[in-house]
């Protein structure tokens, strides 16, 4: 156990987090430069391109250090976004310290000091290394200084690297062995195991991440989850080298992987205690929550021929991402689809994007709802997250709200920017901390609507991308509702039906009209767009027809020009929707709620 280092890389995003984990798989030596490809971590595409860790995966690494002795170092990579932070709270809980880096160029940031938070909050050792030194505006001396004041901690020991041309990667392996404690806990004493990720393979079935505390585990265990009392005989457990690789038992202070017959990732939690059954521990490990999902909305398939191949395409998704749940829905202007639960905006946008790109499915999501609470007159409450079942207004005696605790950190020059943005989304009863000098922290009360949609991004926008922000649920609070009805042509598009405060009803119907008009094209006659909430119209916008036929002026012309513009006008109509007369782009449904 003394050999061992179990550790996290944190930081601001493009500070070269992915970069320094490549090069120290690299250096590690086990890959040859041949395997070696950029990034190795971030295996999604998706995730390559926004550049955010959703799933996060963990390496071991075997480290030989200058005095000679060999170390086994686990490296757990965390997701990167507010919709993941119980994640990356488990990540963080089966570590013993972290890589706090830091741009030699940007100094510390938001997101830095966010990190940073997280990491204190589970007593991680933390050592600074300046990254990107090698850029020609690095500045090692301003980063130091920021990392002193602005953090809190000591520069004099930062280490100093660049991932990209592998400077400085010896110090940043010598500073892990050297600072980070080895795990404590007793391979002698009953298991004790923590869930930290967990993955489904098509030819093993579910493969649990999990640090041990205590214990050991072996094949032919019977083990059992400690949330719901399932046993499972433990098949097979090894690390994570580049592949999995089977050991003959994993022991207190390791961080590997165990195979176990478990069928599916609804069967299996994050966060998690898994202990021997014959021998369990009495108390499951800290910190567990049940994930729920937060916001809600309905996926249809474009062509209703593709039904059948959607349900298949869910179910396999869903293998991989426990998060996502789902059940059957149907619309009046869209047919048969579903109704999902997601963890956040940016979960619903990452399941969309995955549907169409891995599992080729065309598909219009609804415009994203919360859950809401409404009592009834004579009693009942029901709980409604899909507007078209918004009870009869007569017969409401009590709407309520899903709250928020919003925590926001922030350099004191942004506050009153996110002052005035928290109350123009209702919150209220703020409260302020200083945790270190020129930093502010902000606590609201907010409703959760307003901030599951386009929050974040405003909140990035106006601080320049130093605010960071977390929230935790608190309760329901009473709130006047009414359901916002869109009309294209005439005609009500219920996937576009919203449920909004009444004091914000008018603000959100001139959005709503205003961005269709902008995501809905010129059609050959005039078409309307209103909002109405109980019949009566609130806001409304026309897009004008257009004058010209597109392919007039390729006729007679260039023929192979005109097929190309007749297969692109295909392409596009293939991710658009007949509502009534009206082709409806497939963003259109979510884009609505997205202020620019
Ligand atoms: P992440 O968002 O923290 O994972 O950051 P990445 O590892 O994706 O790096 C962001 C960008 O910074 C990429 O273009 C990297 O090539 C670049 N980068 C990372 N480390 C260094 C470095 O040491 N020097 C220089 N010049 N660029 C770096
Ligand atoms: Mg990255």
């Amino acid at each position: 156990m003394e050999q061992i280092r179990n550790f996290s890389i944190i930081a601001h995003i493009d500070h070269g987090k992915s970069t320094l984990a490549d090069r120290l798989i690299q250096q590690a030596g086990m890959v040859s430069e041949r395997q070696f490809r950029d990034q190795l971590l971030d295996t999604m595409d998706i995730e390559r391109e926004r550049g955010i860790t959703i799933k996060s995966q963990t390496i071991s690494l075997p480290y030989k250090s200058k005095s000679g002795e060999v170390f086994e170092l686990n490296l757990i990579d965390t997701p990167g976004h507010v919709d993941f932070s119980y994640e990356v709270s488990r990540a963080l809980a089966s570590c013993e310290g972290v890589l706090l880096l830091v741009d030699a160029s940007q100094g510390v940031e938001a997101q830095t000091l966010a990190n940073l938070y997280a990491a204190m909050e589970h007593d991680l050792t933390i050592i600074p290394v300046i990254n990107k030194i090698d850029l020609p505006s690095a500045d090692i001396e301003m980063a130091k200084e920021q990392i002193e004041t602005e953090l809190g901690l000591d520069s004099e020991h930062a280490v100093l690297c660049s991932a990209k041309e592998g400077l400085g990667i010896e110090d940043v392996f010598e500073a892990i062995v050297s600072r980070i404690p080895a795990p404590s806990g007793s391979p002698e004493k009953p298991l004790s195991a923590l869930i930290f990720d967990a993955h489904y393979d098509s030819f093993r079935g579910i493969i649990v991440s999990c640090r041990i505390f205590d214990g050991r585990v072996r094949q032919g265990d019977v083990i059992r989850f400690m949330s719901n009392g399932a046993t499972y005989r433990v098949e097979e457990v090894g690390v994570f080298r580049l592949t999995r690789e089977p050991r003959s038992e994993l022991r207190a202070g390791e961080v590997g992987y165990i195979i176990s017959g478990v069928k599916t990732l609804s069967d299996t939690r994050v966060g998690d205690t898994i202990t021997l059954d014959k021998n369990p521990i009495s108390k499951p490990l800290p910190g567990f929550r049940e994930v729920k999902p937060v916001v809600f909305s309905s996926i249809y398939p474009i062509s209703s021929d593709d039904y059948p191949s959607l349900v298949d395409a869910l179910e396999k998704y869903k293998l991989n991402d426990a998060a996502l749940v789902y059940e059957k829905d149907s619309s009046v202007a869209l047919g048969q689809g579903f109704r999902c639960g997601f963890l956040g905006l940016l979960h619903l946008e990452i399941v969309q994007e995955r549907l169409e790109r891995e599992f080729d499915q065309s598909i219009i999501m609804t415009v994203p709802s919360v859950q809401y609470r409404f009592t009834l007159t004579d009693g009942s409450v029901v709980v409604v997250d899909n507007p078209q079942y918004y009870p009869d207004p007569l017969r409401i005696k009590k709407s309520e709200e899903p709250f928020i605790k919003a925590s926001i950190m922030i350099p004191e020059r942004y506050m009153g920017a996110v002052m005035k943005l928290c109350m123009e989304k209702r919150g209220t009863n703020p409260r302020f901390s200083y945790p270190t000098p020129g930093r502010i922290e902000i606590l609201f009360d907010m409703p959760l609507s307003e901030v599951v949609f386009d929050f974040y991004d405003k909140l990035k926008t106006i601080t320049q991308g130093y605010g960071s922000f977390d929230y935790e649920m608190i309760d329901y609070r009473e709130g006047e509702l009414v359901k916002l009805d869109i009309l294209v042509n005439g005609e009500k598009v219920d996937a576009l039906s919203m449920l909004v405060h009444k004091e914000r009803a008018r603000e959100w119907g001139v959005q709503v009209c205003d961005r269709l008009k902008e995501e809905i094209p010129k059609h050959q006659f005039k078409i309307a767009i209103q909002g109405a909430v109980g019949g009566k119209i609130i806001s409304r916008s026309t897009i004008s027809p257009f004058r010209k036929d597109v392919t007039a002026k390729c006729y007679g012309g260039d023929i192979s020009r005109k097929r190309k513009l007749l297969e692109k006008q295909k392409a596009g109509k293939k991710r658009m929707k007949m509502v009534g007369s009206v082709m409806i782009p497939q963003s259109a449904f979510v884009a609505v709620l997205k202020t620019k």
